[in-house]
């Protein structure tokens, strides 16, 4: 099969969600109804079933959350799915913001008892304002919930997105008889399986037959369904692509119901992987030599031996195991000797991979987030935006004989986008600022640098509520004002922390001519 055939059946995505909302239950149903799993449950260890969760660190255990990525493929239909799996938690992270650089379309899930919860917000803000095509999943309708309507009322007031239910409640939530597919006019049948564990029986009933058989309830659904109609809120596919409508289905991932309605959308609906555009707006096109971009590193995953893996999005060409690809960055070669696809503990070593897949580059040493492989044509992809930190804190070494280790952490979680890590263009690494977007990665770097770099940290907050970008000769004029640091981020680039967010717009009323920049967000 051709680059471009094997393009067009690709479709890379990500679920994303609020923590409980159903998305690991959710999963585990695409792999089930893809004949990947026999019996839905692996994914997730509960209650001492076969786990194959993401166990890379410890801390994930102990805290029951999913902080690192991974990249799950599987076949349905003909077609190779690439659900890359964001972390769960209650925090935000910029690692999720990354795996959104990566993917084509996203599943948004919401528990449809509580709508749109304000800590995941601004996740769905950014698939937005990037215009990333999102499916929308409302989940846990077996249970009592709150109306469908309102839901899609929330959806268009909170994020801007256009909802067009695809699919229909048929029944109230909490007696939930099936869907009816809007787009047919027909119905189906949900029946209950034993937990869930199978894929659930589906009735395709014709409308006639659903009339006399279901009622009331079939006719509340055709009112509601006829109101839809009437505000035009139909699935539209170039709306849906522009990321400016979501076709929205109705189900319970649990009872395993609509499930199978929302892997055909991503099917039918989501793009396949498309040509790329790099950073000077060119096409990279899917046929073109092979051609990659670092999304995700992540080191010390193994901890029987030390290894660093970068993944890496396909852009274009074929990729096949020992080729050799260069950096743009660094224009180095790097021989990709060792390629797997990573999942959880598990790692399988990959033989080629075509556009829209990911790849885990083993003995990564030299490539970072944002570095653009190709094979013979060079080519940069823009640059993965960096989000404003949102808290600062500062890290000590609690044993003064490793400092060296604590340097070596400092560097490698840096780089790895752990945490930002600031220093003082006069101190170096003795007194480094941290900055992050939630503060979970605080946690994640104190526990790694004593895990991974035996050199156990002190976490102090510290007082800065404002972050910008700034330049020589306007750092020296904000060192003469109070309550301001000069710091230098890992790439050389200066900034100003501001212990005072009010502060920092009176300067900017005050002193226009100063380089005071927005580090991008989304
Ligand atoms: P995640 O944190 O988003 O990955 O959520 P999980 O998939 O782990 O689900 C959180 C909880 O909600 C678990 O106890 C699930 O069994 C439950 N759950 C998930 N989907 C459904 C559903 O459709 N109906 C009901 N009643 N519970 C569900």
């Amino acid at each position: 099969m051709s680059v471009v055939a094997e393009a067009q059946r690709r479709r890379t995505f990500a679920i994303i969600s609020h923590p409980d909302a159903g998305k690991t239950t959710l999963t585990e149903k695409f792999l089930l109804y893809s004949g990947a799993l026999a019996e839905a449950g692996a994914v997730k260890a509960r209650s001492g079933r076969r786990s194959a969760t993401s166990d890379w660190m410890e801390m994930e255990q102990k805290r029951g959350i999913s902080i690192s990525s991974t990249a799950l493929s599987f076949e349905y239909r003909g077609f190779q799915l690439n659900l890359l799996d964001t972390p769960g938690h209650r925090d935000f992270s910029e690692d999720t913001y990354r795996v959104l650089s990566a993917v084509d379309a996203v599943v948004m899930v919401l528990d449809s008892a509580k709508g749109i919860e304000p800590q995941t917000l601004k996740l769905f803000e950014v698939c937005r304002s990037r215009n990333l095509p999102v499916i929308t999943f409302l989940n846990k309708y077996d249970r009592p919930g709150r109306e469908p309507l309102e839901l899609l009322d929330e959806i268009e007031e909170q994020i801007g997105l256009r909802p067009t239910p695809a699919t229909w409640p048929v029944g109230i939530s909490g007696d939930f008889r099936g869907v009816i597919d809007r787009r047919t006019g027909e119905f189906t049948r949900f029946t209950r399986t034993v937990r869930g564990s199978a894929i659930a029986p589906e009735e395709l009933v014709d409308p006639d037959t659903a009339a006399a058989e279901e009622g009331s309830a079939w006719e509340h659904a055709l009112d509601e369904s006829g109101l839809l109609d009437a505000i035009e809120a139909d699935v539209d596919l170039e709306s849906f692509r522009a990321g400016e409508s979501t076709p929205v289905f109705v189900g319970s991932a649990l009872t395993n119901f609509g499930v199978r309605h929302v892997l055909d959308a991503i099917v039918d609906l989501a793009p396949a992987a498309e040509a790329r555009v790099d950073a000077k707006d060119n096409r990279r096109e899917l046929d073109a030599d092979c051609s990659a971009f670092v999304f995700k590193v992540q080191a010390n995953m193994d901890r029987s031996h030390r290894d660093r893996i970068a993944f890496v999005r396909i852009c274009s060409g074929r990729f096949e195991r020992g080729m050799v690809l260069t950096c743009d960055r660094t224009e180095k070669p790097f021989a990709t000797k060792y390629a797997s696809t990573v999942f959880g503990a598990e790692r399988t070593t990959i033989e080629e991979a075509y556009p829209g897949d990911v790849v885990g580059l083993v003995n990564a040493q030299g490539l970072n987030i944002g570095d653009s492989l190709y094979e013979s044509t060079p080519v940069s992809f823009p640059p993965i935006p960096r989000f404003s930190p949102e808290v600062f804190a500062s890290a000590r070494p609690l044993d003064t004989g490793k400092v060296k280790q604590f340097r070596k952490g400092l560097a490698q979680l840096d780089e790895e986008g752990v945490v930002q890590v600031l220093r003082d263009p006069d101190m170096g690494d003795s007194a480094p600022i941290l900055a992050a977007v939630g503060q979970l990665q605080f946690d994640v770097f104190a526990d790694r640098l004593d895990a991974e770099f035996n050199a156990p940290i002190e976490i102090l907050s510290a007082p800065y509520e404002a972050i910008r970008l700034t330049d020589a000769e306007s750092a020296k004029r904000l060192r003469e004002i109070g309550g301001i640091r000069i710091m230098e981020r890992g790439d050389g680039h200066l900034v100003a922390l501001f212990e005072s967010r009010y502060r920092l717009q009176r300067i900017e009323g005050d002193e226009p001519d100063l380089t005071l920049d927005h580090i991008i967000a989304g």
